[in-house]
């Protein structure tokens, strides 16, 4: 960089550096766009109970089909969109598009909508939750928000996922365990649910994995939280969960995330 080169050399020009500031710039219109033209959909993955694989809530994950880059995954805007502000319209979308997919569905199951931590910090998140339960007829309790760890909670946003759930909607913590504070987390909120993250999951014919799983499911049943398993991908981690209390799993073994008419 400029500051290696020493005093005399101000290097006023990097392309290396230019290129990828271009290459963010055009992202960001480019998101700004999509959002305009509609080109942002939602994919669905089951949730099901371990006991009986019954689909009882449905994850809702965003795609981006974009004109040239093709299906965009979550992971590579949503950063994005969190840092230019565009996540909050984008979640607004998200959340109306999910409730009125979930109000049509005959079987009564729950949806689950992914939010930032950006979103809960500076975005009217409340308002568009209830426009969206409003719109879509969804009776609250058929929501289910979920939150990670990256969301200090405290202040404005304890007050605020507080309001959410007086509204009936349900509150789960995403990816459990990934955190530096999981279980401090834990106690500065009355979690719904409790999803623990697939990388548990993945490690679950570990026996101190599975110790640490058998004891997430102790506290979550003492808390009154359904505890979930994200990352289900064969029969035997399915079979390990059963055993260590899970009550609902998540996972390429029951389902991908499909578009809604699959
Ligand atoms: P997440 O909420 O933890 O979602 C689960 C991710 O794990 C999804 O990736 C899903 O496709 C993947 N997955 C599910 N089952 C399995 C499995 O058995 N094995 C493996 N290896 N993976 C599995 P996806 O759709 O790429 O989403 C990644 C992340 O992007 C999500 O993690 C979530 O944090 C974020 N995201 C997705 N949709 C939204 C959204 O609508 N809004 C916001 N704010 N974030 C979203
Ligand atoms: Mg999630
Ligand atoms: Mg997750
Ligand atoms: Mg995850």
């Amino acid at each position: 960089g400029a500051k290696a080169a020493g005093r005399s050399t101000f290097r006023l020009y990097d392309p290396a550096m230019d290129a990828a500031v271009a290459e963010r710039h055009g992202l960001e219109l480019d998101l700004r766009l999509g959002l305009e033209r509609g080109e942002f959909a939602l994919h669905y993955q089951p949730i099901v109970t371990a006991a009986e694989r019954r689909v009882v809530c449905r994850e809702a994950l965003v795609r981006w089909h974009h004109p040239t880059r093709g299906l965009v995954p979550p992971a590579s805007f949503i950063p994005l969109a969190e840092e230019t502000g565009l996540i909050d319209r984008l979640g607004a979308w998200i959340l109306r598009r999910a409730c009125r997919d979930a109000a049509a569905w005959p079987d009564g199951t729950r949806v689950a909508v992914n939010v930032s931590a950006a979103q809960v910090r500076h975005g009217p998140l409340i308002a568009a939750v209830q426009g969206a339960l409003r719109e879509s007829g969804l009776r609250p309790d058929r929501l289910e928000i979920e939150i990670t760890e990256s969301l200090p909670i405290e202040g404005e946003a304890a007050d605020l996922l507080m309001a959410l759930r007086r509204l009936g909607v349900r509150i789960a913590l995403d990816d459990f365990g990934t955190g530096y504070s999981s279980l401090s987390y834990l106690r500065r909120f009355p979690f719904d649910t409790i999803k623990i993250d697939r990388s548990f999951i993945a490690d679950i014919a570990d026996p101190g994995t599975a110790a640490i799983v058998r004891a997430v499911v102790g506290i979550g049943a003492q808390l009154g939280a359904t505890i979930t398993a994200e990352g289900i991908e064969t029969e035997d981690q399915l079979a390990a969960a059963q055993r260590e209390g899970c009550t609902e799993v998540q996972g390429y073994l029951f389902g991908k995330p499909v578009p809604l008419e699959a």
